[in-house]
C-alpha cells in the first residue's frame, strides 16, 4: 500500500469532518448543512462506509485529502501531512523535496521573508525611522509591532527585490507572482514603496498579502494599496488580525468586525482580543464562511456614517442565511474605534458590553434619520428597513420586528406584509434567471433517483428484476447509470448478495463517481418493501412514458414528411411502431 493510500485508510472520514461540522446521524450516513454553498436543509452526506462526502447541493465531494484541500484551502501535499500527522503514519522524505513544493507554498515563503524584511526595517532600521515615529506617535506599544508583523517598505525602488533575488536566490518570476514585485522600464522593481506595511495572513498564519498605508498626508497616491490578486492572495477572502484573534474568538464565541488596521491594533492592545478588521467595505459570503467556522455571534463596530450603514445592510442577508446572530457596536461619541479607544477605552468596552441587536438598531437609526410621522418619512423607513425585515428567516423573529416596524409607522402589519410581497413579486422579474449549477434534465434526476433506489436496497433486497421493462424499450440519458444497475445484476446473481465494498471494487475506474454519488443520494423512507417496489415501477413507468412521447414525436414527424415526399415505403412500418409506444403510455 502506498502512503496515500496508508492514511486514508486510517483517517475516519465521519470523525474528521465532524471536527469541522456538526453530522447528523440520517440512516447509514450523516448529514450538515454544506460548508461550500449557502443552504438552510443539508445535503451535504458523508458516508462512513465509502469514506467519502458529497454534496448534492453544489455538487462537490471526494474523500478525506479533497475535504481538507477545498475546507482549508490548501494543497494536496500540505493536507497529505496534516492528516499523515493525525493518523501517526510518518512519510518518507522523498516526496517531499524542495523541487516539488507547490508554487503556493513558495509564494507563502516569499511573503513571509518579505514581512521580516519589512519589520527589520521598520524597528532596527535606519530607513524606517519616521515610519517607526509615525507607530510611537499613534501608541502603537514595541510587542504589538511584533504580534503583528507591523513592517515599512522603503523608499528605495527595489531593496525589497534585490533581497529575494540576490540573498534569498528567488526569480524575478516569483517575486511577481507573489505580488511583491511589478515590471517598471524592463525590470523588476518592489511594488510597495515608502509605506507602513501589514501584513494579510490567512486563518493558518500564512502570509498571504500586504495593505500598505501611506505615512504623510498625500494626494497623489491612495491611502491604502492591496496586494493584487494572486495565487494566495484574493481580495474578500480574508481579514487583517484575524490570525491573532482566533484563539479568542473561539474563547468568547464573538468576534468583533472594525474597518481598519488601526481599530484592530488599539482594541488588541486594550485587552480586547477578539477584533478582525474587513478590508473592503461590506462582507462577502467567503469572509462570512470563514467566521461562521469559529463563531456564530458578530458584533459589527463600524463607523456609523452613511457608507458604514450601507455596509452593514448589504452584509445582513449573507448573515441571516450563515444563521449567524448579529449585533452592532456604537463607538461612544460617534468616533471610530481607534480614536475612542484612545480617549476613553472604558467607554468603549461598556459600548461593545452594550452592543445592540441588528435590527434594533436599524429600528432606532431610522426613525432617528427619518420623521416616522410624515408621510414621506414613513416611505423612506419602509424602503431602508423592509428589504432587510423581509429577509429574516426565522419568521418568529420575523413577526417580532414587523410588529415593532408597523408600530413605529403607525401602520398594520398586514400593510407591510402585503408591501413585502410585491417587492418579491418585482424582485423575481429582475432576478437573473441563469444559476451557475447546471440543472439536470427530468430524465437524468429520475434515472439518478432509480439508480439510488436499487443500489440502497441492494442492501437488504435484489430489486433489480424490476427492471427488466427498461432494457427493452428505453435509452438511458446517462449509460453510466444504466452500467451500475447492469453490473448489480450480475452481482447478486453470481454472490447471492450485496456487499457494497466488494461491489464497489468490482467496477471500473470511470464508474466510481456515480457510483458513489447515488450510493450518497438522500431517498425517503418506505414503510415496508412493497411501497419500495412500488415506487420503483413508478419510476420505470414514467421513464418509460418519456422516452415514449420522444419517438412517438420523431415517428410522427417521419410520417408526415414521408406522406408529404411520397415515399410511403415504410409507413406501415412506422404506423405500427407509432401504435406500440402509444400503447406504453
Ligand atoms: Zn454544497
Amino acid at each position: 500500500m502506498d502512503q496515500v493510500s496508508e492514511v486514508r485508510s486510517r483517517i475516519d472520514i465521519a470523525g474528521l469532518i465532524q471536527e469541522y461540522l456538526p453530522l447528523k446521524k440520517s440512516g447509514r450516513n450523516f448529514k450538515a448543512n454544506c460548508p461550500f454553498h449557502n443552504e438552510t436543509s443539508p445535503s451535504f452526506v458523508v458516508s462512513p462506509e465509502r469514506q467519502i462526502w458529497h454534496c448534492f447541493g453544489c455538487n462537490k465531494g471526494g474523500d478525506c485529502f479533497t475535504f481538507l484541500m477545498d475546507y482549508e484551502h490548501i494543497e494536496f501535499p500540505e493536507a497529505l501531512r496534516m492528516l499523515a500527522d493525525k493518523a501517526g503514519v510518518v512519510l518518507k522524505e522523498t516526496q517531499f523535496d524542495k523541487e516539488k513544493t507547490s508554487k503556493k507554498e513558495r509564494l507563502y515563503t516569499l511573503n513571509h521573508l518579505a514581512a521580516e524584511f519589512y519589520h527589520y526595517l521598520l524597528t532596527s532600521h535606519d530607513l524606517g525611522k519616521d515610519a517607526l515615529l509615525y507607530l510611537q506617535k499613534r501608541g502603537v506599544k514595541p510587542q504589538t509591532m511584533k504580534t503583528f508583523l507591523l513592517g515599512y517598505a522603503p523608499k528605495t525602488s527595489s531593496a525589497l527585490v534585490t533581497y529575494l533575488i540576490k540573498k534569498k536566490g528567488y526569480s524575478s518570476q516569483d517575486i511577481i507572482d507573489a505580488g511583491l514585485g511589478t515590471m517598471r522600464n524592463g525590470r523588476v522593481v518592489d511594488f510597495f514603496f515608502d509605506r507602513l506595511m501589514f501584513a494579510l495572513c490567512d486563518h493558518r498564519d500564512n502570509i498571504i498579502g500586504f495593505s500598505g498605508r501611506i505615512l504623510t498626508d498625500r494626494k497623489d497616491t491612495s491611502k491604502y494599496i492591496n496586494t493584487r490578486d494572486t495565487l494566495i492572495y484574493h481580495k474578500g477572502l480574508t481579514f487583517f488580525g484575524f490570525n491573532i484573534a482566533k484563539e479568542a474568538v473561539k474563547k468568547e464565541n464573538q468576534v468583533i468586525l472594525m474597518e481598519g488596521e488601526f481599530d484592530v491594533i488599539s482594541s488588541f492592545q486594550e485587552g480586547i482580543t477578539n477584533a478582525v478588521a474587513v478590508k473592503g467595505t461590506a462582507l462577502t459570503e467567503d469572509q462570512v464562511n470563514l467566521l461562521s467556522r469559529f463563531t456564530h455571534n458578530i458584533a459589527v463596530c463600524f463607523d456609523m456614517d452613511n457608507a458604514g450603514q450601507m455596509a452593514l445592510k448589504r452584509s445582513i442577508p449573507l448573515l441571516e442565511k450563515k444563521g449567524i446572530n448579529t449585533s452592532v457596536i456604537l463607538v461612544p461619541e460617534g468616533k471610530d474605534a481607534d480614536e475612542a479607544l484612545k480617549t476613553n477605552p472604558s467607554a468603549f468596552k461598556q459600548a461593545v458590553k452594550k452592543a445592540q441587536g441588528v435590527y434594533d438598531f436599524l429600528l432606532t437609526q431610522a426613525s432617528k434619520n427619518y420623521d416616522p410621522k410624515s408621510a414621506e418619512g414613513k416611505k423612506a423607513i419602509s424602503d431602508d428597513i423592509l428589504p432587510v425585515f423581509a429577509d429574516i428567516e426565522n419568521e418568529i423573529v420575523k413577526d417580532h420586528y414587523l410588529h415593532q416596524l408597523a408600530d413605529l409607522l403607525g401602520a398594520s402589519e398586514e400593510s407591510l406584509l402585503r408591501e413585502i410581497e410585491k417587492r418579491k413579486k418585482m424582485a423575481i422579474v429582475r432576478a437573473p434567471v441563469a444559476s451557475e449549477k447546471q440543472q439536470k434534465t427530468r430524465e437524468e434526476r429520475l434515472e439518478e433517483y432509480l439508480t439510488a433506489l436499487l443500489l440502497q436496497s441492494s442492501l437488504e433486497n435484489d430489486l433489480t428484476s424490476l427492471i427488466v421493462p427498461l432494457q427493452t424499450v428505453y435509452v438511458w440519458a446517462k449509460p453510466s447509470y444504466e452500467k451500475i444497475i447492469t453490473r448489480l445484476r450480475a452481482f447478486w446473481e453470481k454472490e447471492k448478495k450485496f456487499d457494497q465494498k466488494a461491489f464497489a471494487q468490482s467496477l471500473p475506474e470511470e464508474l466510481i463517481a456515480s457510483f458513489d454519488e447515488v450510493f450518497l443520494l438522500p431517498i425517503p423512507s418506505f414503510e415496508d418493501k412493497t411501497k419500495y417496489e412500488v415506487e420503483i415501477r413508478r419510476v420505470v413507468k414514467d421513464l418509460q412514458g418519456i422516452y415514449a412521447r420522444k419517438q412517438i414525436k420523431i415517428i410522427g414527424d417521419a410520417i408526415k414528411q414521408g406522406e408529404k415526399e411520397g415515399t410511403v415505403a415504410d409507413l406501415q412500418k412506422l404506423q405500427e411502431q407509432l401504435s406500440y409506444f402509444v400503447g406504453l403510455l
